[in-house]
């Protein structure tokens, strides 16, 4: 199906309404499925990224946001939740024409998590009590968990909706204000963030959108007085620049970054379970994914029946349209993004890996002829230091390294700068426990992948983050916590 969509005019949100950018300068965003313009989004100055920025302040410092009771703030989250789920065919369907995702998938999965994330933390901080000390008896301490202030929530292009949502609803739970930048190659479905707040009774000023380039308005953010911390989810390169950035105003950063995981599949592990997981791992949103198991670590012994069955089952996907129903993968995000992912077919021709299917564009309608579309590409490769085993290269193309024993997967695993995720497939318990104790990496998955419970932490080691998302843990991150220390004589 090849839907048209009129070019939608994207303004920035500020101080509760949406604005034009003050140079009145738009940039354009594509569907990648067929490279038409669906958007003029406004291109927000340094200026307009200090308006967002002073908004929030004040809706911070002077608004009733961060003083009304906790009951009140979360009853209205909750709204927010239910209007995100109201809306849900409307959001799945800007990510579908501007990340390329297939739409089923989101309006079923995605968005509705989305609509969770901001539940669960509305739910989650109205539960939580503080701790108290009390000395001799003569003073007692108790503790106070309090918003720190103006948050700055910078998302990447892969997941833009969901992502924002997870970074936006313990933000505002915990009674901070924000402004948003989503990536400059999606902002459509983030740029609704500003209206569905103020929809749920949020007040003006609480929710802000910015959009633009993130070396301008994201450094611009990064370096105003009035944000107080960054919670960035993106490359690790970026994060980088983030933490230097934002050194000189002392920001308090939470970084989600790169990742490029093992997938191990022991001789003992249901390959029944391990094929099919292997392969959502490593094709969902076409490999864009910060948790993609792309480096897949085969016991010898069934190599080559892992090779064969996962083989078939990458060609049997089904590469299209976003908008079908049968669509297992659609394009790619941006021609950028393109030449990136499809350089890799040239480094690992290089290095001689062994191309076992893909590594081409798919035969398509001529609607989708412009499409950055890439085949689920499959290689072998013995050497695990090679680039292609290394790098992150977020698309639909994944390594097969064979191993001999527990050790030397172990040894493979963590010879990689990243430490995201970790994938286990064994039926042996007490491997599963040593794996998952010897991978280092934030979450380990033992007979299964992407399985999420909003409580659980959720980060990265080595130079995959900083800090910890989820349930306490990102409440920790947006506030700080006083202790109020009283003589009781
Ligand atoms: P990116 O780092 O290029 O961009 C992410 C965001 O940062 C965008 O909004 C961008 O405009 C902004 N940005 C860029 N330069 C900036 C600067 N100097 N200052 C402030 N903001 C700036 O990443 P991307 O290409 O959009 O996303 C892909 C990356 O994100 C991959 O590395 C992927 O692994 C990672 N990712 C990580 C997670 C996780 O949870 N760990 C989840 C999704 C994606």
């Amino acid at each position: 199906m090849n839907v048209k969509t009129e070019v939608k005019q994207i303004g920035l949100y500020i101080n509760g309404k949406y604005v034009p950018s003050s140079s009145h300068r738009t940039f354009e965003v594509k569907n990648p499925a067929t490279q038409g313009v669906i958007a003029l989004v406004s291109e927000a100055t340094e200026e307009d990224v200090n308006q967002a920025c002073l908004a929030a302040r004040e809706a911070f410092e002077n608004g009733p946001w961060r003083t009304m009771s906790v009951a009140e703030r979360c009853e209205k989250l909750r709204r927010m939740a239910e209007i995100i789920l109201e809306r849900k065919e409307e959001i799945a369907g800007l990510d579908a024409i501007d990340v390329g995702k297939p739409y089923h998938s989101t309006v079923q999965h995605e968005v509705p998590r989305a609509a969770h994330n901001i539940h669960f933390f509305a739910d989650f901080v109205q539960m939580q009590g503080g701790e108290t000390y009390p000395m001799e008896e003569n003073f007692v301490n108790y503790t106070r968990y309090e918003p720190v202030g103006v948050a700055a929530l910078i998302t990447p292009w892969n997941v833009p909706f969901m992502l924002t949502t997870w970074k936006l609803g313990p933000c505002l739970a915990a009674g901070n204000t924000a402004v948003i930048k989503p990536a400059e190659m999606t902002p459509l479905s983030v740029s609704l963030l500003g209206e569905i707040a103020k929809e749920a009774g949020i007040p003006d000023g609480v929710v802000n959108v910015v959009h633009g380039l993130g070396s301008v308005v994201g450094t611009a953010l990064t370096e105003h007085p009035a944000v107080d911390l960054v919670s960035f989810t993106g490359s690790t390169a970026t994060g980088k620049r983030i933490m230097k950035n934002g050194a000189d105003t002392l920001k308090k950063v939470s970084f989600e970054l790169g990742g490029k995981a093992a997938n191990i599949i022991f001789e003992d592990a249901d390959l029944d379970k391990a094929i099919p997981g292997s392969i959502h791992a490593a094709f969902m949103n076409s490999g864009q994914v910060c948790l993609a198991g792309s480096r897949i670590l085969v016991q010898r012994s069934i190599f080559a029946e892992f090779l064969e069955r996962f083989t078939k089952a990458a060609m049997e996907l089904k590469v299209g349209d976003p908008q079908n129903i049968d669509t297992k993968m659609g394009p790619l995000v941006s021609e950028q993004h393109y030449q990136k992912v499809t350089s890799y077919l040239e480094i690992a021709k290089e290095e001689k890996a062994k191309l076992i299917c893909g590594g081409k564009r798919p035969e398509l309608p001529e609607y989708l002829q412009k499409g950055y579309y890439l085949e689920p590409t499959v290689y072998v490769q013995e050497n695990p230091k090679s680039r292609i085993c290394q790098e992150e290269i977020f698309g639909p193309v994944v390594t097969l390294i064979p191993f001999d024993t527990e050790e030397e997967a172990i040894q493979i695993a963590n010879d990689t700068e990243y430490g995201l995720n970790g994938v286990v497939w064994t039926e042996n318990l007490q491997r599963a426990h040593r794996m998952s104790h010897s991978v280092r990496a934030g979450t380990i998955w033992v007979n299964c992948w992407f399985v999420r419970d909003l409580r659980a932490p959720f980060g990265g080691f080595k130079k995959s983050g900083v800090g910890r998302e989820g349930g306490h843990h990102s409440l920790e991150f947006f506030t700080e916590a006083k202790n109020i220390c009283i003589a009781l004589k």
